[in-house]
């Protein structure tokens, strides 16, 4: 069975409601959205009225799979106290906000390495997680993405995952959001069928494939291993068609909401271009 849950990161003006609208105008089946602005420390307090009006459009749409990303700010191992402090409150408001909403999943890069030793970062990292996760509502999961190792952003190797989970005791709502491009530019090289298989059976082994809830779908402008993040269009950057026809028809993932975070006004484009490469 081919993926099932094709969408895009869809932009919030006018509210969320709006935004599963527009994304089923467009034919997704999953969305991934910003609850306030990513680039901002401060979020104003959801009103009951928007939940109402985003539950609404989701039942009129059929759009069950909404999947939020937090904000680029983020650093729960910041040097800067205060920046660690904020970057904590953020990404619990961000959980709570998602609660609200009744919003299942938290898409977060976490942190970054800034200098810091990079075992005694993911040992604060974990420790800070654990103590969101326990001070959180239960519906919500926190799923950490995989990164392209740009800026020394953490979780750019399978091993950092896994040693996040086993140091948060494997926590039922910690999981995985996977981005193609990013594991591209780490260094995981998806574009023939023996390394897309080699990747992930790597990552089944080291994190589990029952911890993968999300994937975002994008082509890389850069090459492989570059460590830079740029994402490109479907099958016109340097990974390539084919990793993303094993994708959409790999039985593992039918069910695991499939994203694009391209141009926005080439959202349509791309979303058609995954579809036609379902069997
Ligand atoms: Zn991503
Ligand atoms: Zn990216």
């Amino acid at each position: 069975m081919p993926a099932e849950l094709l969408g895009a990161h869809i932009p919030i003006k006018g509210g969320l409601g709006n935004a599963v609208r527009t994304a089923h105008t467009m034919g997704c089946t999953a969305i991934q959205v910003f609850t306030s602005s990513p680039r901002q420390w401060y979020s104003a307090p959801v009103g009951d009225d928007q939940v109402r009006e985003f539950q609404r459009a989701r039942e009129e749409t059929g759009i069950v799979d909404v999947v939020s990303h937090d904000s680029y700010l983020i650093n729960l191992c910041a040097p800067t106290p205060e920046i660690a402090e904020k970057s904590f409150a953020g990404l619990k408001g961000e959980i709570e906000r998602c609660a609200k909403y009744g919003i299942d999943r938290v898409v977060s890069h976490l942190a970054s390495y800034k200098g810091q030793d990079p075992g005694e970062t993911l040992l604060v990292v974990a420790e800070r997680v654990s103590q969101i996760l326990d001070e959180t509502p239960d519906s919500v999961t926190l799923l950490m993405e995989t990164t392209a190792g740009q800026g020394s952003s953490i979780n750019s190797r399978f091993e950092e995952i896994a040693m996040l989970l086993e140091l948060t005791k494997g926590h039922p709502r910690f999981a995985v959001c996977l981005d193609t491009c990013h594991v591209f530019a780490a260094g995981y090289d998806i574009r023939t069928s023996e390394g897309y298989e080699k990747t992930f059976a790597e990552f089944d082994r080291l994190v589990g494939i029952d911890r993968l809830r999300a994937i975002h779908v994008n082509d890389s402008l850069k090459p492989f291993g570059s460590r830079v993040d740029r994402h490109a269009d479907i099958g016109e950057g340097e990974i390539g068609i084919l990793a993303f026809e094993l994708l959409v028809n790999d039985p593992r993932f039918t069910r695991v909401p499939m994203l694009l975070e391209t141009d926005a006004e080439r959202h349509l484009e791309n979303l058609d271009r995954l579809k036609s490469l379902r069997q």
